[in-house]
């Protein structure tokens, strides 16, 4: 069994009507002067918001409201959030949302708790985060397990540059899930969800040195739940039990857990999060465009693996390995595509690409050349424009 480090200090609160106990939680972690995110309005229409700022006058704590994130965050916004809070003596950030509000809230508590640093410096790797403020999330959205995560992502909107930061200084304080409130969700983000928290755990199961029997059951256990309830929460979006296993499902599949002692491969991620800079498509529908390509591309790296996913995480029997393997890349393909109604090609979601567009975007996955891509099949910029070549059709 390989060796491992696993500290997650977010607290969990989970439940029904658990926003209501959201000023106790600042208060908990030591907040008192609140500075609250949120996104595009989805938050305000359902009363949410109202609900979460009752709960922290409630408790005593004063805040104040920052709103606009969108989909695919952008730093300007969380730039300028830094520039006019930063003398205002905040000391808790909350984001009421889905990723990319939290991730929004992440980058501002960065930038607030060091505004001389401009926060693009952490993203393109110039800075390293050194101190942080205290942070917590009211989640609406089961998908991007930023609640729980260490990572944060962020789009640079002058170059279209989308770059993701591993630091223990985005682990939030706490996540308050009511599933309940993921019922308003349309159609499309519900499937990005499930699509996004498979995503993040079949990326740490491909991978090298997986040598943990109960890290293993526990990925497959969990993308076995995801897949199921996604399907009934596709069916029934008012289904409370399948909201609420998938939004457990999307914390636990990217705080490490399913992937203890192995390093993240995440190609999925790598390539797809190029695709939604340049081209501003939904983060889990990158994901499901992007997976069967790179699986085809690799599947003959570690065919026994794909096989053991195949039959434990889709019941199939087939005893040759690598027609296992195909099998297993094909059904999940068909998930994506009939039951989570994503796409599966470029052709399905922004078009064929000219040849010079697949090679840029191969560089960009590399951060020009910074980086290589993967553990399990490790890629520079040619092999990587092959992915992207197998997704263009
Ligand atoms: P999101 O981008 O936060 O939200 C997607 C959409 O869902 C928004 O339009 C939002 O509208 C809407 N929405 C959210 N909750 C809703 C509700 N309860 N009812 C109706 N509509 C609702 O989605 P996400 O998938 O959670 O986050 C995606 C971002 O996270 C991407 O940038 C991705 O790269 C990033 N990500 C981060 C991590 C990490 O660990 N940090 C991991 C994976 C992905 P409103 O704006 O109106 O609320
Ligand atoms: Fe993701």
């Amino acid at each position: 069994m390989n060796a491992f480090t696993y500290h997650v200090p977010t607290k969990v609160i989970f439940g029904e009507n658990t926003e209501t106990q959201t000023g106790q939680a600042v208060r908990d972690a030591g907040g008192s002067n609140v500075l609250v995110i949120y996104g595009g309005g989805s938050a305000v229409r359902s009363g949410l918001l109202d609900r979460v700022t009752a709960s922290l006058e409630e408790a005593g704590l004063s805040w104040q409201a920052v709103g606009g994130v969108q989909p695919n965050p952008h730093l300007g916004l969380a730039q300028e959030t830094v520039d006019k809070f930063r003398d205002k003596g905040i000391d808790f950030v909350l984001a009421v949302g889905g990723g990319s509000v939290i991730d929004t809230a992440k980058a501002v508590a960065h930038g607030l708790a060091r505004p001389d640093v401009p926060i693009w410096d952490y993203y393109s790797g110039k800075a390293k985060v050194t101190v942080t403020l205290k942070k917590g999330s009211v989640l609406t959205i089961a998908a991007a397990g930023s609640e729980t995560s260490d990572s944060a992502v962020l789009t640079n909107e002058t170059n279209g540059q989308k770059k993701g930061i591993n630091t223990p200084f985005n682990q939030p304080d706490f996540a308050i899930m009511n599933p309940a409130l993921t019922c308003t969700l349309p159609p499309r983000q519900t499937a990005c969800g499930v699509a996004d928290i498979m995503m993040h755990t079949m990326d740490r199961y491909f991978s090298v040195q997986t040598d943990n029997a109960l890290t293993d059951g526990i990925a497959e256990t969990l993308l076995r739940t995801v897949i199921e309830y996604g399907r009934v929460a596709m069916d029934d979006p008012e289904d409370l039990k399948a909201r609420s296993e998938i939004m457990w499902c999307g914390s636990l599949s990217h705080d490490g857990l399913t992937g203890l002692g192995q390093p993240k491969d995440f190609s999925t991620h790598a390539l797809g999060h190029e695709l939604s800079g340049m081209f501003d498509i939904p983060h889990g529908e990158s994901l499901t465009i992007m997976w069967p390509a790179w699986a085809r591309y690799v599947y003959r790296d570690a065919p026994g693996r794909f096989a053991r996913f195949g039959r434990n995480v889709w019941g199939i029997q087939e005893g040759n390995e690598e027609r296992a393997a195909l099998a297993a890349i094909r059904a999940t393909e068909q998930y994506f595509h009939d039951v989570l109604k994503l796409p599966i090609c470029f052709s399905q979601a922004m078009g064929v690409q000219d040849d010079a567009t697949l090679r840029d975007l191969a560089v960009r996955s590399t951060y020009y050349g910074g980086r290589r891509v993967g553990q399990l099949h490790p890629m520079e910029k040619d092999e990587l424009y092959l992915v992207y070549q197998l997704a263009n059709h």
